[in-house]
């Protein structure tokens, strides 16, 4: 039987190259909330099945996560930048937003698989952001939940130390949605050739799902090369 992977965010972006960078050698589950475009990903795959949840709701992930008894990898993609801007300008909603998603849901999702992870002697990958290791003007809300999306990743490293091996990639600027809603946020133009395309970062989680099981990656930036 192939090992099972779960990808969040997998609807698309980055999340989505990963899920078609893994469904090479696992079964998938592929997460996301847009129906259509998760189904879309879904029959692309060799092996794969919908993870359909709003992973801030916490009672709908428990629900897709029933059944799931044994997980080798879990892959956080899902993300959102929300508020762009001086502190002076973020409103308590904004950070609420950006913690809810890019913290509180992989905290919660991760709980919930633990025993599943630990049944497979699995992998938990987090894919943070350059964001989430330098802090910006304007970048304030979004570098926040990054840096304590590194805690989180950290803090778990050592808890399951014996059983969950745990990975996170900071990548640089991408070429998704994401970057292109971005780039029309900050007034300036959406260049995907300058940037790193999600199958660059796919490739960086293959790379700690390959490694053998006495060999852990902890942490990997990846960023476009100059051009
Ligand atoms: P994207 O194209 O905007 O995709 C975001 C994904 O997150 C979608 O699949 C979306 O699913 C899902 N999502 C958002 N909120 C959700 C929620 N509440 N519940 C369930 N799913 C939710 O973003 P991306 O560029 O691929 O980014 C993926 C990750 O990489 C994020 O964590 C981001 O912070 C990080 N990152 C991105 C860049 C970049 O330049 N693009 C750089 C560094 C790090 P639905 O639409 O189906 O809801």
């Amino acid at each position: 039987m192939k090992p099972l992977a779960l990808i969040t965010g997998a609807s698309r972006g980055i999340g989505r190259a990963i899920a078609t960078e893994l469904g090479r050698t696992h079964r998938v589950l592929v997460g996301g909330r847009d129906r259509a475009a998760v189904a879309e990903v879904v029959a692309a795959l060799p092996d794969a099945a919908p993870f359909l949840a709003d992973l801030t709701d916490e009672g709908a992930v428990a629900t897709a996560c029933a059944g799931i008894e044994r997980l080798d990898v879990l892959v956080h993609s899902a993300g959102v930048i929300g508020h762009l801007g001086p502190v002076a300008d973020a409103p308590a909603s904004a950070w609420r937003e950006a913690m809810e998603v890019n913290v509180i849901a992989p905290a919660t999702l991760t709980r919930l698989l633990l025993p599943a992870l630990r049944t497979a002697r699995g992998l938990v990958v987090f894919i943070n952001s350059g964001a989430g290791l330098h802090a910006s003007p304007d970048w304030s809300v979004y570098g926040a939940s990054k840096f304590a999306l590194t805690a989180l990743a950290d803090a778990l490293r050592a808890e399951e130390a014996r059983q969950v091996r745990v990975t996170t990639v900071h990548p640089g600027r991408t070429a998704t949605a994401m970057q292109a809603a971005l780039r029309a946020a900050e007034g300036r133009p959406y260049q995907p050739e300058r940037y790193l395309a999600p199958e660059d970062v796919a490739r960086t989680v293959r790379l700690a799902v390959d490694l053998p099981p006495g060999a852990s990656l902890e942490s990997l930036r990846i960023a476009p090369a100059p051009r």
